[in-house]
């Protein structure tokens, strides 16, 4: 269940942004989350709907997420390709010597809300 940690420090760090841009309520959180992080949309977002009551000013906010490819780059070859099971293997050579060049990510993209 590690969408729950993820939402809490989420709801953490917009929770400080709310009080440095002195916002009274925040309407919606954009997230970009890599497919390495292995989160399920629809529990991100029931473990957002439960966990942002105990935040102030979030009543009305939404999370929306938007999913990015795990990409994949064989250092043998040089072929560039996406992988949607974690298994690091280049289709074109089979070789293992890969290195992950996108799906970690995992940040806030907007934060949105009312003064
Ligand atoms: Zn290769």
């Amino acid at each position: 269940m590690h969408e729950g940690a993820i939402i809490h420090s989420l709801l953490e760090i917009a929770k400080e942004t709310k009080i440095k841009e002195n916002l009274k309520k925040v309407t919606e959180i954009k997230i970009v989350v890599g497919k390495f992080h292995q989160v399920i949309e629809e529990v991100m977002i029931t473990n957002f709907k439960y966990m942002k009551d105990d935040y102030d000013g979030f009543e009305n906010a939404i999370l929306t997420m938007t999913e990015r490819n795990v990409r994949v780059k064989c250092l043998d070859c040089n072929h560039d390709f996406s992988i949607d099971e974690p298994i690091f293997m280049c289709p074109k050579c089979n070789s293992f010597n890969t290195e992950l060049t996108a799906g970690k990510e995992l940040y806030i993209e907007t934060i949105e809300g009312t003064d």
